[in-house]
């Protein structure tokens, strides 16, 4: 992957890439056509990264299809899928991270401890290989979007970071490989999320400044739905991610739940008017 990086780069074409876990699905391949604006040669890495799981999480289990994965990527314009093994990304006796501090400690980052430090150090180490001039991050992993524009100024990363919006399915929930692991009963409860956060925006564009207000609004919409387990219900600053107490500007809603097995998580920014 590197030689081909160099040579790649060597013909005037720094390659545009799509770093995923693979089990591609209709948002992935939106993010590979934004690719395919930015450089003739698009990348898509397929690689479910062991280090950004804890202990008891999905690794095992995590759906793996790099056969249609290809067929796929290569249909949305990827000229290159790299899908290397943990063996060559982490051969024994590795031993060097990145920790981006802050932002990593909320949302998400407070309840995975350690994902973030696997998701920033793959990240750069992908980079690293693959050397694109530009890389393309879904906004569905808001906090892991910011978690990489972070490291990538912080760290003096020659690599524009190019967000694409979050595609839903028809229903409002939000495209995932995990939403293969939810049962029918599940999937038809799975569609609070977005309408929880439809509530907490309703909410603030009928004028509710209270944060907590919000967050009651669209913690109840998630009890109603019933067996859906909250991990977190946020209101928070789309920058810092920290939890806001009013609301005076543009607003990150955010959660994380469990339905079942499955850990789901959903975002939406809304700006008051
Ligand atoms: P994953 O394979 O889940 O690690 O995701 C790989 C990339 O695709 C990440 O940048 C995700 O944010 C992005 N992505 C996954 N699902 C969606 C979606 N429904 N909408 C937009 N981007 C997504």
């Amino acid at each position: 992957m590197a030689r081909r990086a160099e040579d790649l780069r060597a013909g005037g074409s720094a390659p545009a890439l799509v770093p995923t876990m693979g089990s591609l699905h209709e948002g992935h391949l939106s993010l590979i056509r934004l690719a395919a604006t930015l450089s003739p040669a698009v990348v898509v890495s397929v690689f479910v990264n062991p280090t950004q799981f804890g202990p008891g999480e999905d690794f095992a289990r995590y759906p793996r299809n790099l056969e249609a994965d290809t067929r796929l990527a290569g249909s949305a314009g990827a000229g290159i899928v790299f899908a290397p093994e943990a063996a060559d990304m982490y051969p024994e006796g590795f031993q060097t991270h990145v920790e981006v501090e802050e932002i990593t400690r909320r949302l998400c980052g407070a309840r995975r401890p350690g994902h973030f430090r696997g998701v920033a150090t793959v990240v750069l180490k992908l980079f690293n290989i693959v050397r694109p001039g530009a890389a393309v991050f879904g906004e569905k992993d808001y906090q892991q979007l910011a978690v990489i524009r972070r490291m990538t100024r912080d760290l003096n990363l020659p690599v524009a970071i190019v967000a694409h919006p979050l595609v839903r399915e028809a229903d409002g929930l939000a495209m995932s490989s995990r939403n293969a692991y939810l049962a029918p009963d599940e999937r038809i409860r799975a569609i609070a999320l977005n309408r929880a956060l439809g509530r907490g925006r309703e909410a603030i564009l009928s004028g509710e400044r209270s944060a907590e207000a919000v967050r009651r609004a669209m913690t109840r919409v998630l009890d109603e739905a019933g067996g859906i387990g909250i991990e977190y219900v946020s209101v928070a600053d789309p920058e810092s991610l920290e939890e806001a107490r009013e609301i005076t500007g543009r607003t990150l809603l955010a959660l994380a739940v469990k339905i079942g097995p499955t850990r789901l998580i959903d975002n939406m920014v809304v700006s008051p008017i």
